[in-house]
């Protein structure tokens, strides 16, 4: 892939420099013996790495049990760490162990993946001693504390016979009581949020244990011998977690009095927290005045269509004055086009194979067609969630089938259905497949699989993934999917506006002290967003910080990159090269990306 965008860049190189390529993509990197002190090889170098990741993974799974249950590595489900400061002092010799090992390597010893593998793994590090040292959620967020994701996990997930899981949830079902007292002693002066958000999750994780739990073992072959012993140490976990629930009442009570942390994170941890997290080019604030300027261009374009639009579906009636109550006016009038429930699965379908052939006519990117995407009514169990989504694989789980799930509107009540159905229009449904499928999410999942690599799918870039998502959604209306339509246009502006706007309320509420008035009133009133909606992510916003803004900062790095190079190559830019360049380095940071290719690219100059 990465030869098609190299070889237009030739053409126009070769002009000035007369010939002689072949050697020059070969020197694309120093030679290793040059740089390496201890004068290895370059394959040298590649093969000790790989087993370095290895080693790496495997001792960071051991150090973090539950997590690797998340990406379905399971050799230590048994496993409950205590986050005390045993644990606390043995991943500060991980941390530094692999910082000593990392150092050993040099990135021009390395093959281009295996040097991005290498960055992955020093920020990882790095985040995490930023984590633990500065940013410390874990004195001041107690929701961090629940033994209930990692059970539910082993509980629903069959990777192995039902009696030998329910074994392992009785081996961490022994060390919940010391879970949740070395959580007491690491808290020292929470938010109230947070608080909250502590008792209602692990009130949550209560109906786990006297619920689900219980059932299960009823339902297993377990002798009567191993079933008692469950029941024992299901009743002191209960016993612990409501003791745990019990403790952060109170301390509500105290904070409440005496003062509790504000959510908000200000702006030197903002700062800080967004550069680890987004790995951006850019710093928050700039990023924060770019959607500022953005939301008003956004509106000025939705003005103009509605100007148009009026006339259309309101014949002989009054605009209203507002523009910005106009432009809402229309988007509600519209948002009546829409499939019937019964129809809406079917129709995710169909558009899917449109949304491909049309991508395949156009030339957009590579599809592969040897593995269409499996369309399905979600399954029961993951319901509830979202309207749309694709299911991929895990990293230790690569090659299952990636599937996209649609709600089906069938089983809910008239309003409930009606409202979705409204939110996901005639439009909406186009622009939402766009992102989830066709070409967001799945085909960029198809392209950072043809070179699997466990570390960037382990640490993947949320800005980039979501970012190209919402790339994907604009790139493909420039391109004439729906044939310039302006009420699809319209409804492009307002998903686009939801996602600028994420950007400006983080950025407001943990930096500016935007307080939840303003917030709703910019979420309601700049955003066309329905109250439930925006009274939703005000929780979010308080509950999160940076991660509302990795949509936006995603696109506007692509979108910005794509427009640097079309101008630095003119009429030897391809779109088809760029997007597919661009997915070959897998999920990685966009200014990473950013600058692979221009050194890719560079090195013929
Ligand atoms: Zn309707
Ligand atoms: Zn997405």
């Amino acid at each position: 892939m990465k030869k098609i965008l190299l070889l237009a860049i030739t053409a126009l190189t070769l002009v000035s420099t007369c010939g002689d390529l072949k050697p020059k993509i070969l020197t694309n990197k120093p030679s290793c013996t040059e740089t390496s002190a201890g004068r290895l090889e370059v394959s040298d170098q590649n093969t000790s790495f790989e087993e370095f990741k290895e080693s790496f993974l495997t001792d960071m799974w051991a150090l973090n049990p539950s997590a690797a249950i998340y990406v379905g590595y399971y050799k230590h489900d048994s496993q409950l760490e205590i986050p005390n400061k045993e644990r606390d002092q043995k991943q500060a010799e991980f941390n530094q162990r692999i910082l000593n090992k990392a150092a050993l390597y040099h990135r021009a010893c390395l093959s281009r993946n295996n040097e991005v593998d290498l960055a992955l793994i020093k920020n990882y590090i790095k985040a995490s001693i930023w984590y633990r040292q500065t940013f410390k959620g874990h004195e001041w967020n107690p929701s961090v504390y629940n033994v209930a994701g990692p059970l539910g996990l082993i509980l629903n997930t069959d990777y192995k016979s039902l009696e030998d899981r329910l074994r392992a949830i009785n081996a961490r079902l022994t060390r919940v009581a010391d879970y949740y007292q070395a959580a007491k002693l690491n808290i020292t002066v929470p938010t109230l949020e947070h608080t909250d958000l502590a008792i209602q999750q692990n009130s949550g994780a209560l109906s786990l244990l006297t619920q689900s739990l219980p059932k299960a073992v009823a339902g297993s072959s377990l002798s009567v011998e191993e079933k008692k012993h469950l029941e024992i140490n299901t009743a002191s976990a209960i016993a612990a977690i409501e003791n745990y629930i019990a403790w952060l009442s109170e301390k509500r009570d105290l904070i409440a009095q005496k003062g509790a942390r504000d959510f908000r994170i200000g702006k030197t941890l903002y700062e800080e927290k967004f550069r680890q997290e987004i790995t951006s080019s850019h710093k928050a604030k700039d990023l924060y005045e770019r959607a500022k300027k953005e939301k008003s261009k956004i509106h000025y374009e939705m003005i103009i269509i509605t100007d148009a639009l009026w006339p259309k579906y309101f014949p002989g009636q009054l605009m209203p004055r507002e523009p910005l109550l106009a432009v809402k006016t229309l988007i509600n009038h519209l948002s009546a086009k829409h499939v019937q429930r019964e129809h809406f699965v079917t129709e995710m379908k169909q558009q899917i194979s449109q949304l491909e052939t049309f991508i395949i006519e156009k030339d957009l990117i590579d599809v592969d067609q040897s593995k269409p995407l499996i369309v399905r009514a979600t399954p029961q169990y993951q319901r509830g969630v979202s309207v749309a989504s694709i299911n991929a694989p895990g990293p230790y789980d690569a090659n299952a089938t990636t599937y996209y799930n649609v709600m089906p509107m069938e089983n809910l009540d008239e309003a409930k259905a009606e409202s979705y159905l409204r939110e996901y229009n005639h439009w909406i449904m186009q622009v939402l497949n766009i992102h989830e499928a066709l070409p967001g999410h799945y085909t960029q999942l198809i392209h950072a699989n043809k070179s699997p690599s466990k570390i960037k799918s382990i640490f993947r870039n949320g800005a980039m993934v979501e970012g190209w998502a919402v790339y994907a959604e604009k790139m493909m209306l420039e391109e004439g999917w729906g044939e310039q339509e302006p009420e699809l246009w319209l409804m492009h502006h307002k998903m686009h506006l939801r996602v600028v706007t994420n950007t400006i309320l983080d950025y407001e509420t943990h930096v500016l002290g935007m307080t939840r008035e303003e917030a709703l009133e910019l979420m309601i009133g700049e955003a066309f967003q329905e109250r439930a909606e925006a009274e939703g992510k005000w929780r979010r916003a308080t509950l999160s910080q940076v991660q509302l803004t990795s949509y936006y900062n995603g696109f506007s790095e692509i979108y910005a990159f794509r427009e640097e190079l079309k101008q630095h190559l003119g009429d030897q830019f391809s779109l088809k090269d760029f997007h597919n360049q661009f997915l070959s380095y897998g999920s990685i940071p966009v200014s990473t990306i950013r600058e692979l290719m221009l050194e890719d690219l560079g090195a013929l100059e």
